[in-house]
């Protein structure tokens, strides 16, 4: 396993290509805008060193036997399942960001399984393709990028009906030796400071859109792909200094970009699936299961820090005790812990696939996502409320550092006497990032937006067995217990009563 230093080194050993706000970056490691984002992943592989997390932060592989970090981990169990979103809310805990590594986790897992199903379908290899693959990740604890978003073009229009076909990724040439593939994938988190890229299809398809039925992998820095990062908000702060920004250390959300696969080759030991469009929507589903389990972990980490810094605006402004805040406090704690129950009980009412691995439910995984795109909404508002308007109107911190201002701002944005005015003002800063920022729309669309989440719910809940249930409680249908209940039938039951 890397530890978080020397995840670092090695993304300086990659040349991916890469423009922000006009420019190349020439190091990921070293770039200042990219700089938190990579702290943040680098925690992944710190606290797997850390004796307190070990048991929650790496994990035995079944493939080798050997120890590794568990985002490379194929879920052995539903403790494993578990495991992970007890994972994920830590990393939210310690970082205050989305740390990115989990989208490569849930790509590996979600290929795992539906490799080995369209192996057995179609006497394929992919299965132990996507085994070595995994066994390589392992062995050198890589970080893959999960890209699964195509950009989409006319969403009118299926891939095969947009007039350009380039808007969904697919292959353009089989070779002997491999596939050429091209398109583009967006907002993926991440994609920067990832050491490969994981390609899968992002929607059901048809018989005759084998071409975009393509699953592979590829190094971030392969012939061909180009990156293109994504804005967020105020994200130049971070070269202002580090108050301003709130969480200068590690962001807040992970850091998408644009990927644009302009006919890369993939040798056939990378390909995962080919052609065989009747597992494109499994593999998507699998794949929304899993991350979508994610987010009563990550996003209630982040709510944990953003509870805390809104409790200590409380005191630093000397309104803790006020009942009204107690309530928006506690208020806040209850959406979270709501959040994190739902990611519990997806990981526990678990089950093993044919291939082995273990998938969290996925009604409930869905259901767990669908409060992540309206929960986080309100406990922002509530942090926001608590706070007050100078959330959005604090001086800058060059302000701050003139010494011109800097008296007038200690003596007058005071709060309590025995605080300083500088942590009140870097305490408000943190309330501002993780409830005004990007962490909010990543909340929303971040592994699909609320209607994906609807179409699952809707598909997955059994409503016919509900329209059942509601007919023998109205009397429509024969209850078969209420007769064994009383001894008769419930006609004759009622028929005394009149
Ligand atoms: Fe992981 Fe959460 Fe970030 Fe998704 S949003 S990559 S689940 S930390
Ligand atoms: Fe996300």
């Amino acid at each position: 396993m890397m530890n978080g230093k020397q995840y670092i080194e090695s993304l300086r050993k990659l040349k991916p290509r890469i423009y922000f706000m006009g420019r190349k970056i020439e190091s990921v490691a070293d770039d200042p805008v990219l700089a938190p984002h990579v702290n943040a992943a680098a925690m992944t592989y710190e606290l797997a060193f850390d004796p307190r997390y070990e048991d929650i932060i790496t994990a035995t592989s079944h493939l080798t036997g050997e120890k590794i970090n568990r985002f490379t981990h194929i879920h052995q169990s539903t403790e494993d399942l578990v495991k992970k979103v007890r994972m994920l809310r830590l990393l939210g805990q310690k970082t205050g960001s989305c740390f990115q590594r989990c989208v490569g986790c849930d790509a590996i897992n979600a290929l795992y399984i539906t490799s080995y199903d369209i192996d057995k379908k179609y006497g394929t290899e992919y299965h132990e393709r996507v085994k070595e693959y995994i066994k390589y990740v392992q062995k050198e604890d890589l970080m893959p990028a999960g890209a699964m978003t195509d950009v989409k073009g006319d969403r009118s229009k299926r891939p095969s009906q947009q007039v350009d076909k380039d808007l969904y990724v697919r292959i353009v040439e089989k070779r002997e030796d491999g596939i050429i593939v091209r398109g583009a994938k967006a907002h993926i988190t991440g994609a920067v400071n990832s050491h490969e890229i994981i390609v899968m299809p992002t929607r059901a398809l048809e018989a005759d859109e084998k071409e975009y039925a393509v699953a592979f992998a590829v190094p971030v820095d392969a012939e061909g792909v180009t990156m293109i990062f994504g804005r967020q908000t105020n994200d130049l702060r971070r070269l202002d200094g580090d108050v301003d920004c709130g969480n200068a250390k590690y962001a807040t959300v992970g850091g998408e970009a644009l990927i644009i696969f302009e006919d890369v080759f993939v040798p056939w030991e990378r390909v995962f699936m080919c052609g065989e469009y009747d597992f494109a929507s499994q593999l998507v589903e699998v794949f929304a299961t899993f991350h979508r389990q994610n987010y009563g972990g990550c996003k209630v980490g982040v709510a944990d820090v953003l509870i805390g810094a809104t409790a200590n605006v409380a005191e630093m402004q000397g309104i803790a005790k006020a009942p009204h805040v107690i309530d928006k406090i506690t208020e806040m704690i209850h959406l979270a812990e709501t959040c994190w129950c739902c990611s519990l009980a997806c990981s526990y009412e678990g089950y093993k696939t044919p291939s082995g691995a273990y998938m969290p439910n996925p009604l409930l995984a869905n259901v767990t996502k669908l409060n992540i795109t309206r929960f986080p909404y309100e406990w922002s508002r509530l942090a926001q409320d608590v706070t007050g308007g100078i959330v959005i109107t604090l001086p800058s911190e060059k302000d701050y550092r003139n010494p011109e201002t800097r008296k007038l701002i200690d003596k007058y944005l005071k709060g309590v006497a025995d605080v300083p005015t500088e942590h009140r003002i870097r305490m408000i800063r943190l309330v501002e990032n993780l409830s005004i920022g990007a962490e909010l729309p990543e909340s929303m669309h971040g592994a699909g937006s609320p209607q994906a989440q609807k179409i699952m719910i809707a598909r997955r809940s059994n409503l016919e067995m509900k329209k059942e249930m509601a007919k023998i409680i109205a009397g429509i249908k024969p209850d078969e217990h209420f007769k064994r209940i009383r001894g008769i039938s419930e006609e004759e039951f009622f028929s005394k009563l009149k």
